[in-house]
């Protein structure tokens, strides 16, 4: 299927409330032109320097969201422009955010990335972290930052059970917050979950948000 045909299928697809984050790493800016052409908006990249290469040369109505690890040095480079934060996976990196938000007064839209694979190698915030920095209250004096909800990603596994069990938990998780420490916060709201091969499962569960990039674009050439 092209990348216009896979757009126009994910979007009958996907529940009117569930937005669509084209993850385009690894693939040039004539694959995003194609997207776009077809209606998409909003774009997810995982490399500061790739972002910030095609930001400028692409259409300006784009929402670019930050999709990977982002290191501390780097954060000043997108501060500016970009959309949604979707990996936050420390207090330190938060407050970093905050701190490059504040130099040039832009509030910057995050999501905490929170833990819930059973590998040891993916980034986040475990519940207790998590819960504890809520708890503290230290959220209200970190005025540059708007907290729009949580991310995770599912352990890479054939196992649908397990994988939904981990979506399932982190969606208790979400609600757990909002109803504890969060009701005041309007724009939390989000929980960015599932990708090409697990997100039908992640919308049972209630992910609002999508990333996907090989189903749409492709295997990536890395
Ligand atoms: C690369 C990436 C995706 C997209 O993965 P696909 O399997 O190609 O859909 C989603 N989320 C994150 C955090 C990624 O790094």
């Amino acid at each position: 299927m092209s990348v216009p045909e896979t757009i126009h299928r994910l979007k009958t697809e996907l529940p009117t409330d569930t937005r669509l984050v084209a993850v385009s790493k690894f693939h040039p800016k004539e694959a995003i032109l194609e997207a776009y052409e077809a209606g998409q908006r909003i774009f997810g990249e995982s490399r500061v320097q790739e972002l910030c290469e095609k930001q400028p040369v692409c259409p300006k109505d784009i929402e670019w969201h930050f999709i990977g690890h982002l290191q501390t040095n780097k954060i000043r480079q997108i501060v500016p422009f970009v959309a949604l934060i979707h990996g936050v996976d420390s207090l330190k990196l938060l407050k970093e955010i905050n701190k490059e938000g504040e130099k040039i007064s832009r509030v910057i839209p995050c999501l905490l990335q929170i833990h819930i694979a059973q590998e040891e190698t993916k980034f986040g915030f475990s519940f207790d972290e998590c819960r504890d920095f809520l708890a503290s209250g230290e959220l209200k004096s970190l005025k540059f930052i708007s907290l729009h909800g949580l991310m995770g990603m599912a352990t890479l596994t054939e196992n649908p059970t397990q994988i939904k069990a981990e979506f399932k938990s982190l969606k208790n998780f979400f609600d757990e917050l909002k109803k504890n420490y969060l009701m005041d916060e309007p724009f939390f709201n989000d929980l960015s979950m599932g990708m090409s091969d697990d997100y039908e499962m992640a919308i049972e569960e209630g992910s609002t948000m999508v990333r996907i990039g090989s189903a749409i674009f492709g295997s990536r050439v890395y």
